[in-house]
């Protein structure tokens, strides 16, 4: 297993340290970014810093729709992926090449 990441907000954070109360992470595009977040040790929000990274939360989302929808086309055969997937309007907006 690797180290605990935690998505907030759509913003993936990596463990930065830990104490008895609290847990640091850090935004895992930490390179250019300032993203910081502080919490308890049950993961509950303490504290959280600006950060200036754009969020991934559509990039989640696309996968998230990508798995289900291939579930479907893998669930139904009758059915081509690709006729499957563009009865999703998100697809189509965003452009996916199947
Ligand atoms: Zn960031």
């Amino acid at each position: 297993m690797g180290k605990p990441s935690l998505v907030f907000s759509g913003y993936q954070y990596r463990i930065l340290g830990e104490n008895s109360k609290f847990v640091s992470w850090v935004c895992v595009k930490s390179g250019n970014c300032k993203g910081k977040l502080k919490t308890n040790v049950q993961y509950e929000i303490h504290s959280k810093a600006d950060r200036s990274c754009v969020p991934n939360l559509a990039a989640v989302e696309v996968k998230v729709k990508l798995d289900n929808c291939r579930k479907r086309a893998r669930e139904d055969v009758s059915v081509p992926v690709g006729a499957v997937c563009e009865e999703d309007p998100a697809f189509t907006r965003k452009g996916m090449a199947w």
